[in-house]
């Protein structure tokens, strides 16, 4: 195989540090590149940005300073002291192996000249080496490579193997430098951006220009395995400006507020990327179970919002409640203790097919088709339409089930893998209204139970009490903060009242399972007040069409037994509320 001396290498690298020019680095690259035989490309593409692998294979080598210190020290023979102090008069680990391979007493007269893949293949043997033995491991290898270096190799030796090569290379920068040597000219480089943000891959993008120039690049497909980029969302303020911007009919989606996942399923095979492409498939074990047994396709990658559900009523719970799902330790508990549910609202690859090309409204169906929906999987919601209000409409359905708001999407517009473009737009509200007084509510309906709450009723309908018309008006639908007890409890005092259908002095557009003469107030805490097109309390006196409800509900435990129904807080006092706290976001 051809090989080039990694004293190459060094040379280009000591230029670079010079330099903080982004053409001079260009062209450092260029010449570099020029030079570079075939089988070096992707290795030495990783090593220039002081990496061995793409970034979303979370490779290390697994070099701390005490253990540079230490190799260091056996490969020049000087004692730790001294590194030490070389390194706090230099600050940086690599400046001080330099220094100490210049001092080494004799340089070993044969000494082999180290070549760019000898000094790649190493760094990957430590990186890979792992359990009993392999810190020991890792010196000897590390030594070995140091006294085979010239002081100046020792030096970028020792940065990489820390992981602080830092020349400075960024990713378009590399991506200017291969479309100049194999693709004639920066012109190609759009070509090559799209190549990577489909592969992520830079090493990967190299070697396939390289091999067949600029067209086998236009024809770069995704690959199961190979995180995508992800698509990114604009924003606009209005309904209206966005159906302007979308040029009419528009796709809104519910905007879930979780987890980013991009799922690749290859065979029995579940990969789970997040936003930022890191591996994440060890924390969520459910995903992965919930992903094999709801997509039937044998190659596909799929993107879906990963949001904490409550385990007994089922609704959603607010972001923080998947952070515990960062953690190394604990994954299976956290999940059994909070489980998740899956919202799809795109597919990238279908049976192998490369489904970024094509436009959304065919990759929504295919999605339809390739996802079943079941417990813990959905799609997300989707309405069509060119009408601002619908949109609107739809938007307060998604805050109150707990969503941020919406993405609206264009129709016609393919898969733009990396970019943040108005092909996607969200809608955020404007206004927040937050709650931070209780509420006490009377209750109206009730929801049976699933999963572990099967047998008693896991939620219940709410309503407010609205004084001029002695009516009673629904605003939400609280399934958590209920003890077991709690729930078992309830449903023994609220059989007394139950009744065949609606009490007559209910207003509720909400159909519940069963339902109650208002008698049982309880009281609830509620992140905030929202509008919303199915609750009936306050209905058209903020906006026409929308009443007041409150959003992330939470029974405290307290059953208000000194309270009659007509006790309860009032219409008028949630109106209050509202406007008294009503601030605007961001
Ligand atoms: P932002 O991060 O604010 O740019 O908003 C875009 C993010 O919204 C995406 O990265 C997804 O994580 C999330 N999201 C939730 N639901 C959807 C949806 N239906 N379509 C696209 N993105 C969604």
């Amino acid at each position: 195989m051809d090989d080039l001396p990694y004293s190459r290498l060094v040379e280009c690298y000591e230029a670079m540090v010079k330099t903080s020019k982004r053409t001079e680095l260009t062209d450092a690259l260029v010449s570099l590149y020029g030079r570079t035989p075939a089988e070096l490309l992707g290795k030495m593409t990783y090593l220039n940005q002081g990496k061995l692998y793409p970034d979303y294979m979370g490779v290390e080598v697994g070099v701390g300073e005490k253990l540079a210190e230490r190799a260091i020290s056996t490969a020049t023979g000087l004692g730790i002291q001294t590194i030490r102090e070389l390194y706090r008069k230099l600050g940086d680990m690599g400046s001080a192996a330099e220094e100490a391979a210049k001092s080494r007493r004799q340089e070993s007269l044969f000494r082999e000249e180290l070549t760019v893949s000898a000094v790649y293949d190493t760094l990957d043997r430590m990186a890979k080496s792992s359990g009993k033995g392999s810190v020991e491991a890792r010196l000897d290898l590390l030594a070995g490579l140091m006294g085979s270096a010239s002081p100046t190799e020792a030096k970028y030796i020792v940065r990489t193997a820390l992981g602080k090569l830092r020349l400075g290379v960024a990713d378009y920068t590399v991506l200017d430098a291969l479309a100049i040597t194999f693709a004639g000219g920066k012109e190609a480089r759009a070509d090559l951006e799209r190549a990577y943000n489909l592969c992520s891959d830079l090493g990967e993008v190299a070697k396939a220009v390289a091999r067949a120039g600029l067209k086998s690049i236009r024809s770069f497909k995704i690959s199961v395995g190979r995180p995508v980029r992800p698509m990114l969302a604009e924003r606009l303020s209005s309904a209206r400006e966005i159906v302007e911007k979308l040029g009419g009919e528009c796709s809104a989606e519910y905007k879930y507020d979780g987890e980013r996942m991009q799922v690749h399923k290859d065979g029995g095979v579940v990969t789970i990327f997040s936003r930022r492409l890191e591996k994440i498939t060890g924390n969520y074990p459910d995903a992965v179970k919930l992903v094999g047994s709801s997509v039937g396709a044998r190659r596909a990658i799929l993107e879906c919002e990963a949001v904490a559900v409550d385990p007994g009523s089922g609704d959603l719970l607010p972001f923080q409640q998947l952070m515990h799902r960062r953690r190394k330790h604990g994954v299976q508990e956290a999940a059994a203790r909070i489980p998740i549910s899956l919202f799809f609202f795109d597919i990238l690859m279908h049976e192998g097919k490369d489904m970024t090309v094509r436009p959304y409204s065919e990759r929504r169906l295919r999605l339809e088709s390739a996802v079943a929906e079941g417990e813990g999987i959905r799609l997300a919601p989707a309405l069509r339409t060119a009408s601002p209000d619908a949109i609107e409409g739809f938007m307060q359905r998604a805050i109150e089930v707990g969503c941020e708001g919406l993405v609206v999407k264009d129709l016609k517009s393919r898969y733009r893998a990396g970019a943040r473009a108005f092909s996607w737009i969200k809608l955020k509200r404007e206004y927040r209204s937050e709650l931070t007084d209780s509420t006490d509510l009377v209750i109206v309906g009730a929801f049976h139970g699933r999963g572990r709450r099967a047998g008693v009723y896991g939620a219940y309908l709410l309503a407010a009490y609205d004084k001029p018309d002695d009516t009673f008006r629904s605003v939400t639908k609280v399934g958590t903060g209920f003890s077991d007890e709690d729930l078992a409890g309830l449903s023994r005092r609220l059989d007394g009242y139950r009744m065949a259908h609606p009490s007559p002095r209910l207003v509720s557009k909400m159909q519940a399972d069963v339902w109650f003469q208002p008698a049982v107030v309880i009281e609830v805490v509620a992140s905030e007040l929202t509008l919303s097109p199915i609750h009936t309390a306050a209905l058209d006196r903020i906006r026409p069409g929308a009443g007041l409800a409150l959003r992330f509900p939470k029974f405290t435990g307290k059953v208000r037994e000194d309270k009659s129904p007509e006790d309860a807080t009032t219409v008028e006092e949630l109106v209050g509320m509202y406007g008294a706290q009503l601030k605007k976001i961001g």
